[in-house]
């Protein structure tokens, strides 16, 4: 039995529109001096929120609820092992995600071109793989996402000497090379994934600044996250670290060069790593090197 996704009529919104109701109802029975106008409105405008602060709730669930695309599913096998690792329940639920992702981001080729399925869900499983062990974290809907064909240079241009592989910023849209965001996820575990480095930097964004604290990090584990960020930052340097050269660039980069490597070759870093490795099980509430020894194991 899976879970069906959660009602989109939770307390807080009941509330919510229950409050709207009853100050335009109070406002309006004073101003019309009638009790009869005053409710009538106030039903009104409390009916009329709920339905306005339900919408994107109800829509998450007829999207979940909704058979998920074979030709999808058929991707999703083929690419990504992370949902390969998963039991059924949790396959059902990577793909409920999956699908909310697609239906709520717009996901295109430059200049707004359609792009084909297998990119899109690339894409999609990239940033739900990282969320997945924040149950009901979604990502906030600010930013288009732009698959080029190839590497693009600072202007966004496919041409000689482009190398950006992946790019984010604060604001504005999220890049990505289709050719990278595929070899990050043809199983060669080289520990690259674009897909899971640039998701990594939009959470680390969403908290408000790229500072490298991974999101959802607890306030306790921040301290020992910063130490074991510098400590490593150092071995980077000397070319003694698990984690490539890029990730001495900045707090940043460490945390998404480690999201990729975590991801990518979790057994390793938990053994050559343990430290690092339960700081960021820590913080994405996940451990998939036991995901990946259980996978094994069946
Ligand atoms: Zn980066």
């Amino acid at each position: 039995m899976s879970e069906t996704p959660p009602s989109p009529l939770s307390a807080p919104r009941i509330i919510g529109a229950l409050a709207i109701g009853a100050v335009i109802g109070a406002l309006a029975w004073r101003v019309a001096a009638s009790a009869g106008v005053g409710i009538a409105l106030g039903v009104a405008t409390g009916a009329l929120a709920l339905w306005l602060l339900t919408r994107r709730g109800r829509r998450r669930r007829r999207i979940a609820e909704a058979p998920f695309p074979e030709a999808w599913r058929a991707i999703l096998e083929e690419w990504v092992e992370y949902y390969r690792e998963l039991g059924a329940d949790e396959r059902a639920r990577f793909e409920r995600e999956v699908a909310i992702f697609l239906d709520e981001q717009t996901i295109t080729g430059p200049r707004g071109a359609a792009l084909e399925d297998e990119l899109r869900v690339l894409v999609a499983a990239s940033a739900v793989v990282l969320a997945f062990g924040r149950r009901g974290y979604r990502y906030p809907r600010l930013r288009d996402i732009v698959v080029y064909d190839q590497a693009f240079n600072e202007e966004y241009e496919s041409k000689e000497g482009a190398n950006i592989l992946g790019m984010v910023h604060a604001q504005g849209p999220i890049l990505f090379s289709a050719r990278s965001l595929r070899q990050g996820f043809r199983g060669d575990h080289d520990g690259r994934n674009v897909g899971y480095h640039e998701f990594a930097h939009v959470l680390d964004f969403a908290q408000g600044r790229a500072d490298g604290v991974p999101a959802f990090m607890p306030w306790g584990a921040v301290r020992p996250w910063m130490d074991v960020v510098h400590a490593e930052t150092q071995k980077v340097e000397r070319g003694r670290s698990l984690l490539r050269r890029y990730a001495a660039t900045n707090e940043a980069e460490f945390f998404a060069v480690a999201s990729e490597e975590f991801f990518e070759r979790p057994e390793r870093m938990a053994r050559k790593h343990p430290e690092l490795y339960a700081l960021l099980a820590e913080a994405y509430g996940q451990d998939p090197a036991e995901l990946a020894a259980a996978a094994d194991e069946r």
